[in-house]
């Protein structure tokens, strides 16, 4: 593996716009959450900047609808084939700016880089159907066609995955797109940029801007007419703001945003494997994850065994930067996530809820938190209502089936859900009554680059992976002939 800095000397440091790297008078530093230091410093892109972004993903447009299918899913190939290659230097890259232990960063390759694979093998299966009318007068036409021009916009969590389950379909679609990665965590997506432009991406297809300005940098990108489709991961309140742009230029739109996971267990279910699933729907990317399990709803009966495992296992996880051997918790995102988890603890113990173990920040630098369980969370606690996003395990319980439901129901959140039963009648049912996108059942991890990823309710709009995946990406183009015999 190369050194840190090696790695980082070999991340562009410019915008990418029309298949050059450009340098800007502005700049900005990309911090290393676990020590607050300076990894990089990149482009600070202006409205004006990702409006050139814009041109060249226009300019870009025909050509790339026009170039075969084949083509396209065999760079998309050879980009997962490259991401393979350097997978040692994107794991240790998304470790330093995002912060995520090591051993989870090549977890992220594997699932991230996967979406360009799957992607390039459906490329070549964008069908449409031929039919005769039901009065037999005339003949259907069904094709698909690429939407247009994309702006995608991802957040810091997932560096690599959130990008290449945007860029993939959209590039497999015959769209050219502008990313706009997080101003967090751009590096990962700046390298990404690299290795497809290395497998023959051709210039324009797609375009890179960083900046400070996420806001004053979008906008005019939104509201340009030339866009088609605006595809963003991120917050509910950032995706709802984004939705009433959209709408002034009528854009296609997929949204990923927040959640509010219900992880149930009921009284018959494994505990060990309930236990197990926990760990990793929690702790997974410390906390940090749309999909981290939020509320974990535990039978009364069983409430207090569940407690008891899971504190001992939270006790063993060791804290750290996630360069180093052996670490499984690395810091939050920056302050601000420091100060969030601490105010949710504070207000549920305030309410009467019961520490078991950790429930502080740790002493700098870095901004790394306690990993905390905490039980008995009263009704009206904020930690039951936001997303925590940190290393927290909040348990409250419940008394029966109905009553499991309706508290896991009761958010405006519709992301996932975790189940842990050995009764199967008991799975289906909850598969049709969780108001849910997406369901664990018996197991802590759904997301899959071949499973349609996505939430209902304020949890978004549209799913990202599997056959549902480029869907987002193509209009439905209908044509009506005559019956040629007649
Ligand atoms: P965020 O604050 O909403 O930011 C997400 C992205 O939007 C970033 O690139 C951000 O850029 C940009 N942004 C912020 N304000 C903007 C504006 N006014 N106009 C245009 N872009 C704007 O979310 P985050 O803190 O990065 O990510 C955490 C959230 O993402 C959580 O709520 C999590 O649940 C959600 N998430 C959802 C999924 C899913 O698939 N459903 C997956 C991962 C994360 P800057 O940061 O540079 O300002």
């Amino acid at each position: 593996m190369r050194t840190e800095t090696e790695l980082l000397a070999d991340v562009p440091e410019g915008l990418f716009i029309g298949g050059r790297w450009e340098t800007t008078d502005a700049t900005f530093g990309v911090l290393d959450p676990s020590t607050g230091a300076v990894l990089k410093t990149v482009a600070d892109a202006t409205p004006e900047d990702g409006i050139r972004a814009l041109d060249a993903a226009v300019a870009a447009q025909a050509e790339w609808a026009a170039t075969p299918p084949r083509k396209r899913g065999e760079i998309l190939r050879r980009a997962f084939d490259l991401v393979q290659e350097r997978a040692d230097d994107i794991a240790l890259l998304m470790t330093l700016e995002m912060g995520k232990p090591l051993a989870e960063a090549r977890g992220e390759v594997a699932y991230g880089g996967e979406f360009l694979r799957w992607f390039s093998e459906e490329a070549v299966r964008i069908h449409g159907r031929y039919g005769i009318n039901p009065e037999g007068t005339g003949r259907t036409i069904v094709s698909q066609r690429p939407v247009g021009p994309c702006y995608l916009i991802t957040p810091w969590n997932f560096p690599l995955a959130m990008a290449t389950r945007k860029i993939a379909p959209a590039l497999a679609a015959g769209c050219t797109v502008v990313i706009k990665p997080a101003e967090l965590t751009p590096l990962t997506t700046m390298y990404i940029a690299k290795l497809l432009q290395e497998a023959g991406l051709p210039d324009g297809v797609l375009n890179v801007v960083t900046t400070t300005s996420s806001g004053a940098v979008s906008e005019p990108i939104i509201a340009d007419p030339r866009l088609r489709k605006l595809s963003f991961t991120g917050s509910t309140p950032v995706g709802v703001k984004l939705l009433k742009q959209a709408a002034d230029n009528v854009l296609r739109t997929s949204m990923e945003l927040g959640g509010n996971a219900p992880f149930l267990v009921f009284e018959d279910a494994d505990l060990d494997k309930a236990v197990d699933g926990a760990m990793l729907a929690k702790f997974r990317n410390i906390g940090q994850a749309c999909t981290a399990g939020n509320r974990f709803l535990v039978h009364e009966s069983v409430a207090e065994e569940f407690a008891r495992r899971i504190t001992e296992r939270v006790e063993s996880l060791r804290i750290g930067r996630g360069t180093e051997d052996g670490v499984t918790v690395g810091p939050l995102i920056n302050e601000a996530a420091i100060d969030k988890v601490g105010s949710l603890i504070r207000d549920a113990l305030d309410r009467g809820a019961t520490l078991h173990t950790g429930g502080d920040r740790v002493e700098g630098p870095g901004t790394f938190f306690e990993p905390t369980v905490l039980s008995g969370i009263r009704p009206g606690s904020e930690i039951l209502r936001q997303e925590i996003f940190g290393p927290v395990i909040s348990i409250t319980t419940f008394t029966d089936e109905a009553d499991a439901v309706r508290q896991a129901n009761d958010t405006e959140y519709g992301l996932v859900s975790y189940v842990f039963t050995e009764d199967f009648a008991r799975g289906q049912r909850l598969i049709e009554s969780l108001e849910t996108g997406m369901m664990g059942l018996n197991i802590g991890v759904v997301s899959n680059a071949s499973a349609p990823f996505g939430g209902v309710k304020q949890s978004g709009i549209g799913r990202e992976g599997g056959f549902e995946g480029i869907n987002e990406y193509l209009e439905t183009k209908y044509t009506m002939t005559p019956n040629p015999f007649a």
